[in-house]
């Protein structure tokens, strides 16, 4: 491991997880921000594309922290569709961190949203207090690598969907270009916990962040865990070179 951090066992990585997210919480989407030169924007709404929401789609965003993904959601159906498709849908949002969660629910409160289009759950996405065949749509983004068991997670996934769902998944994933590597790694390892200690005066959590990136399976791998849940019509596509990969799949 790189700067001496290291995850000795299971229970530590899921406590570690969530003290990074605890700590990061309220700078959790300026840092967002500023890690990414605000291309996780981009790479967000690409995914919502990919999804293409119909009115009518359940959603559960699992790991969903601050509510991105379930906003941009809600924001497409309402652009797209007839001025009440949003309200036809529906979106839980999922975490196993309360203080995410919060920030979320301030978010949202913002923005406008009710009730009836959000709920909120505090859950491990390794295990899921929801019935089987319950969604039409499952979303991770950047969540899956931080979940100790993720074939858990994956087989909560395939549970939760009803038949015909979807599986969707954002992740930073492997980049296949030598220099491009190059240029990631040095940014990564010099330049994010650099920033994480000026931004958000945590310089661990975001080397613990980087650390969890270079650990996660890279496309080939992670389309083969996803294909062992059950899920079929596996596929993946790059984006930014392979820095993030949408993972998708269906439960037919
Ligand atoms: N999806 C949001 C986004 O794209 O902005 C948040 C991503 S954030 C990098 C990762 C989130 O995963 C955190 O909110 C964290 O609390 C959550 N998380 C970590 N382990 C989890 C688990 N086992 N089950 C559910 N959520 C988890």
């Amino acid at each position: 491991t790189h700067f001496g951090f290291e995850v000795v066992d299971e229970n530590e990585k899921t406590e570690k997880v969530h003290q990074v997210f605890e700590s990061v919480a309220s700078s959790y989407d300026k840092m967002n921000d500023a890690m990414s030169f605000g291309i996780h924007r981009i790479w967000k709404d690409i995914f919502i594309d990919r999804l293409g929401p119909v009115p009518g789609t359940r959603l559960l965003d699992v790991a969903g922290g601050t509510g991105d993904i379930a906003f941009r959601f809600l924001k497409y159906l309402k652009n797209t569709g007839n001025s009440d498709a949003h309200s036809e849908s529906h979106v839980t949002i999922s975490d196993i961190n309360e203080h995410m969660l919060n920030v979320g629910k301030g978010r949202a409160q913002k923005l406008g949203y009710s009730d009836e289009q959000i709920s909120w759950l505090l859950a491990n996405a390794e295990e899921l207090p929801i019935e089987d065949n319950s969604y039409t749509a499952y979303t991770i983004a950047f969540g899956i690598r931080n979940v100790t068991h993720m074939d858990r997670a994956l087989a909560e996934a395939y549970r939760v969907l009803k038949p015909g769902g979807r599986f969707l998944c954002l992740e930073f994933s492997h980049v296949n270009n030598q220099v491009l590597q190059w240029l990631y790694d040095r940014y990564s390892f010099e330049v994010i916990p650099v920033m994480g200690q000026v931004i958000a005066g945590d310089w661990k959590s975001y080397e613990y962040l980087v650390e969890s990136i270079r650990q996660f399976p890279n496309q080939e791998d992670f389309s083969k865990m996803i294909r062992s849940a059950g899920f079929r019509c596996v596929s993946y596509e790059n984006l930014t070179f392979g820095v993030v990969a949408i993972h998708s799949g269906f439960k037919l």
